[in-house]
This record gives C-alpha cells, sequence and structure tokens, in this order.
C-alpha cells in the first residue's frame, strides 16, 4: 500500500468515525493476528495467566497465509501478536517472509527471552518491519517484579544481541522499540538514540535516572526508541489499584470527587475548557449528560472503524482488549475479513458507540469496564498513542 493510498484512508476513516457511520466501505487497516495465545511468562500486568488451557495455542500456517492474501494491498500493517509470546510459534519466521513477500507490514511485540542471534538474524532477513519488546522495567529489581519468570540481565543481554545483528547487517529495519509500562503518572514517549533533550515533564527525578542508566545499554546500537506506558485494564479483567496495592494521591482525588455530587460545577467548568481546546478529558468521558439520570457520556472507542483482532484459531473479535473474546464477529477461516468488518454484530457496536452514552454499552462486556474510552483523547486517539500514531501512519 502506498502513502498516498495510506492516507487517503486514514481520511476515509476518520470520517467513517466522527459522523459514527455504521456500515463502512472499506477494509480495516490494521489487523491484530494472533500467531500464539500461549506465553512463558506470567506477568503481573498481563492476564495470559488466566487463560484456560483450551484458549492456549499456535496459529495454523495455512490460516495465517488465508487472511494475509486476503488483505495484501488493503492493511496498512498487520500486528502478528495478541495474547501470547508470538516467537513461540515455530513457523513465524516463514510466516513475517510470507506478509513481507506481499508487501504486508508486520509487527511484533515480544518478551525478547526467547530469543538468540540466529533468531534475530531471521527475523531481519525475513523482512520485520517493527520489533518492540516488552521490557517492564528500568531496573532488575522493577523489571523481574513485573516480569515474572523472566531474568533481567538475560532478557538484556537478548535485546543487546538483537541490535548488534541488525547493526552487523547494516539493516534499517525492523523499527525497534522498548516498552516499559510504569504505574504512576512517569509517563512520556520519546525518540532515541540521541538521548538528547529529553523532556521528563512530569516524570519523577528518580525515574529519570534510572532510565538514563538504562539506556547507557544501548549507546551506539540502533534502537529507535524507547517508550513508557501506563498499564491498561484489559476491558476491565485487571484491576491496576490492586496489584499496585495502592493507590496515588491523584486517584484518592479523583474518587473523592466522583463522590461528591457538589464539584460538578466546577468539573463542567473544566470540560467546557478543554472542549474549546479540541481535547476531550477523562473528566468529559465521566461527567453526567443529565442530572441524576447516571447516564454518562465517554470518549468514543475508535477499534471499531478501523481494526480487526483475530485469535489463533480464526475467531475474530472487536478488538485487543477483548482477552476474554466476548465479542464475536465471525470466523477468519470461513468467512472474509470484509464481510466480518461489516456483520451485523460490529455494526451494531458502531451504533452503540455512536450515542457516546454509558448506558448503551452497559451490558457490554468488555467495553464497559474499558479504560480505552475514559482516557484523555484527541479526535478519538488517546493522547499516550497520539504521537506514535502520528508516526506509524505518517511521518514513516
Ligand atoms: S471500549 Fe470496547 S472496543 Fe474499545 S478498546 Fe475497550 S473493549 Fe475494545
Amino acid at each position: 500500500m502506498n502513502k498516498l493510498n495510506h492516507v487517503f484512508d486514514l481520511f476515509r476513516i476518520s470520517t467513517n468515525f466522527w459522523f459514527k457511520k455504521e456500515s463502512c466501505s472499506y477494509f480495516p487497516i490494521r489487523l491484530w493476528i494472533e500467531v500464539s495465545s500461549r506465553c512463558n511468562l506470567s506477568c503481573r500486568f498481563c492476564v495470559n495467566k488466566n487463560l484456560s488451557a483450551c484458549e492456549k495455542g499456535d496459529m495454523e500456517v495455512s490460516l495465517y497465509k488465508k487472511i494475509i492474501d486476503e488483505v495484501t494491498g488493503k492493511v496498512h500493517d498487520v500486528n502478528l501478536f495478541h495474547r501470547g509470546e508470538p516467537l513461540l510459534n515455530k513457523n513465524i519466521i516463514p510466516m513475517i517472509a510470507y506478509a513481507n513477500k506481499k508487501g504486508v507490514k508486520t509487527r511484533i511485540h515480544t518478551n525478547a527471552t526467547l530469543m538468540d542471534r540466529e533468531i534475530d538474524r531471521k527475523m531481519i532477513m525475513a523482512g520485520l518491519d517493527l520489533i518492540s519488546f516488552s521490557f517492564d522495567g528500568f531496573t532488575k529489581e522493577e523489571y523481574e517484579k513485573n516480569r515474572t519468570g523472566a531474568i533481567f540481565e538475560k532478557s538484556l543481554a537478548n535485546i543487546i544481541d538483537f541490535l548488534e545483528v541488525k547493526k552487523d547487517l547494516k539493516s534499517k529495519k525492523p523499527y525497534t522499540i522498548i516498552q516499559v509500562i510504569q504505574d504512576g503518572e512517569a509517563l512520556f514517549c520519546k525518540e532515541t538514540p540521541e538521548h538528547k533533550g529529553v523532556k521528563h515533564k512530569g516524570v519523577e527525578q528518580k525515574s529519570a535516572e534510572q532510565e538514563k542508566a538504562f539506556l547507557e545499554n544501548f549507546k551506539g546500537l540502533p534502537l529507535d526508541k524507547i517508550v513508557v506506558r501506563k498499564p491498561h485494564n484489559w476491558g476491565g479483567l485487571l484491576t491496576i489499584d490492586k496489584i499496585n496495592n495502592e493507590i496515588t494521591e491523584a486517584e484518592k482525588a479523583e474518587e473523592e470527587a466522583e463522590a461528591k455530587p457538589e464539584v460538578e460545577t466546577e468539573v463542567k467548568a473544566e470540560v467546557k475548557k478543554e472542549a474549546k481546546a479540541g481535547i476531550k478529558t477523562e473528566i468529559e468521558a465521566e461527567i453526567e449528560t443529565k442530572e441524576g439520570t447516571g447516564i454518562k457520556k465517554y470518549a468514543c472507542c475508535t477499534f471499531p472503524w478501523y481494526s480487526l483482532t483475530v485469535f489463533y484459531d480464526g475467531r475474530v473479535f472487536l478488538c485487543p482488549q477483548d482477552f476474554e473474546g466476548k465479542i464475536y464477529l465471525g470466523d477468519a477461516g470461513r468467512e472474509k475479513i470484509e464481510e466480518i468488518f461489516n456483520g451485523a454484530v460490529i455494526r451494531d457496536m458502531r451504533k452503540r458507540f455512536g450515542y457516546g452514552r454509558i448506558d448503551k454499552i452497559d451490558n457490554i462486556i468488555p467495553c464497559r469496564d474499558c479504560d480505552r474510552i475514559r482516557r484523555k483523547t484527541f479526535m478519538g486517539i488517546p493522547l499516550e498513542y497520539l504521537k506514535i500514531f502520528l508516526r506509524d501512519n505518517l511521518m514513516e
């Protein structure tokens, strides 16, 4: 897909999203294809460990090829991961190569524990476009607390090895990201490798220093970016506060504000101010639309207008936050992606989201409890993903 076509697709998607169209006369531009739902770790911010044995498996190559054949020339990229560790699928290299041959961009998100120099070389040679390493912690203590079953030194060495292989091969691809989940307000995102002029707005000094020391490991290596994110709640499956067993002062204040109706006037004033700036706030997403009715607004979710998520066995679901597969849309093994993208269930979901009212989705799990629609957004895109969205779609 060339750049111009992609920009046109984005425009078309945005128009359909803004007007909350129920039927979309285009293909989804991004697919999550779960090449494996198995995982070798049991991390605290991930609910994979709660999946039953019958929900774990690897995608067959024949199913994968059927999907790629259908979306060739139509999707912008495919994420070859979802609930599991993609490198557990023994066919992952031929899968990347197949998509690459067809001109479909591939992206992988891995915990880096199963990599070695041979696999690194094969992935790069197969034409992988983006690799993102889950490395949730700048220190051994933090990393091993978050990534249960992984060893800090080993995972770090695997990433360094990968970057050295990439450098030796003089390959620009794959675009290489290290992603770190942090559960405070320390949320930021920036480009490397210069590591200069980095703004640590809102980041605690300690975290910034730890991060700086961590980045020293990659000096002179072709690491493209480090992203620090908040954990999300997997459509309500994960209670972050419970995990941390602590609650921040800001969160306490927010909870108290919710419990006191008299603060509503102030809240509304804040919303008006933010709305003028074109930014929907978390507060706006939660504000009551009718006094005393309990009907609330929220930020409309963009997923139903641009993507689909395919589980390892071919079942298709609405979004990658639907970890347990509650909103079933179809079967990619038997149906066409195009048809699934405009089936009755997804059209109904677009209609429900179009109302922007919580009562329209209050019986829909996982949307009802999902934090995605409660985050700060700009034109429907959560602010924390905005920069990534622009880079992925308009700048590369
Ligand atoms: S609101 Fe629903 S569709 Fe959107 S990300 Fe959350 S679970 Fe998925």
